[in-house]
């Protein structure tokens, strides 16, 4: 087993440094979901998260200079993308007052950060109002950084980018990571790197071409990978099965044979959906049809496992020492098509093993199902959850000082 596919980040904490009279430039991920027609904040879960980094240094007498990117306002400031509504939740949730600065790196930000007082918090408008973050310009970077003695990073969601808030300002401060931050590499980092065996991946959702990396090192590292969702059909279509209209793309047919070929040779279970659920049309207004899933007729379209897949599945992930999730098994947003999806997070939660999900729609679904709280670990970044488990270097986490 390769050392790069297991990454493991021992990094330095918050709790391992002194912050007492520190400045932290604290990056946090507030780049919360806002209503399309009013703007208003549809979910504080990303503000909430970052409660216990922020109450922790203030509690122990730093000052906070907190910042974050907000949606894409394409290096420019636009009033739509301001966090002052950020900062007034946030105000609300730690009853005390949250400075808000009109720039990032401009004179208000910099009169505010040389004032500030330890027990204090302030928030930078958003990085991304400057071009230079997402470029991670080094006199960018160093401006932020001048603001701070510390650079604490708690946005996991951010840190497969390199940008200047997230890695540029770690080559002008001391950085280590948050709270959350850490939680992530703890369960994430456990799991690829030195799992209670047997390790269970499960990988689902529609595209086929975005989980080949991180099939291919669960391949290298995990017991069992189980595949289900839409991209489950591209397999089946490879090894010359029918798949009526489901989901698969021709341009990936060689390379999940490799991956069969790979798991055939390094002893790995890989599982796929036997049946599924089909339906005349990418709907919920379809008769569901379980159908075997190498002999789909023409117009059938697999938008679910089916129940033998579901039993083989949870038989695996009862045994489980330690599974990681990433992906819907259907398409679990249409009653008809969701048990798949249910049967799968209430086995998950229900198992003894150490249960970690990826970001983004699995993390939906556990919710949606309400299990959500029988799971060891919800990652809070998507992209960035899927990147770690490819055994990628993650930018803004090697930049981190090694605890
Ligand atoms: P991804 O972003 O690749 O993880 O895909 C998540 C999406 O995949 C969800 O919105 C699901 O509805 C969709 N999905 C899962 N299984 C299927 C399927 N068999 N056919 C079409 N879409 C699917």
């Amino acid at each position: 087993m390769s050392k790069d596919n297991t990454r493991a980040y021992n990094k330095k904490s918050v709790a391992d440094i002194d912050v007492k009279g520190k400045k932290v430039l604290l990056r946090c991920d507030f780049n919360v979901p806002v209503d399309k027609e009013t703007g208003k904040i549809r979910d504080e879960g990303r503000i909430v998260a970052a409660l216990p980094t922020i109450n922790y240094l203030l509690d122990n007498g730093a000052a906070v200079i907190a910042c974050s990117h907000f949606g894409r306002p394409k290096g420019e400031f636009k009033p739509e993308f301001s966090l002052c509504d950020v900062a007034d939740c946030l105000s609300k949730h730690l009853n005390r007052p949250v400075k808000m600065s009109k720039d990032v790196i401009g004179d208000d930000a910099m009169t505010l950060s040389q004032n500030i007082k330890p027990g204090e918090i302030m928030l930078l408008e958003n990085t991304r109002f400057h071009p230079e973050e997402e470029k991670n310009d080094p006199e960018f970077a160093k401006k932020l950084a001048s603001m701070a003695d510390i650079f604490v990073s708690d946005a996991f969601g951010s840190v497969h980018r390199a940008h200047a808030s997230t890695e540029g300002v770690s080559r002008f401060l001391p950085a280590v990571s948050g709270f959350l931050l850490n939680e992530e590499l703890k369960y994430i980092g456990g799991a690829i790197s030195d799992p209670k065996r047997p390790l269970v991946a499960i990988l689902g959702g529609a595209k086929v071409s975005d989980k080949l990396a991180v099939i291919s090192n669960l391949l290298k590292i995990a017991d069992t990978v189980i595949i289900g969702g839409g991209m489950a059909y591209t397999f089946f279509k490879a090894e010359g099965g029918k798949i009526g209209n489901s989901l698969c793309e021709d341009e990936q047919l060689s390379s999940v044979l490799k991956c069969k070929a790979e798991a055939k040779e390094r002893g790995v279970k890989l599982l796929l959906p036997v049946d599924s659920v089909a339906g005349a049309e990418f709907s919920n207004d379809v008769d569901p049809v379980v159908v075997d899933s190498g002999a789909i007729e023409d117009g059938m379209m697999a938008m679910d496992i089916g129940p033998a897949a579901i039993g083989e599945f949870v038989n695996e992930i009862k045994d489980a020492g330690t599974i990681v999730w990433n992906g819907p098994m259907g398409v679990f947003e249409f009653s008809k098509f969701a048990e798949g999806t249910r049967c799968i997070a209430s086995a998950v939660a229900n198992s003894n093993a150490i249960s970690v999900i990826g970001g983004g729609d699995s993390a939906a679904a556990v919710r949606k199902f309400g299990v959500a709280d029988k799971i060891t670990h919800i990652s809070t970044g998507g992209g960035a959850s899927l990147e770690f488990m490819e055994g990628k270097a993650l930018p803004g986490i090697v930049c981190l000082l090694d605890a």
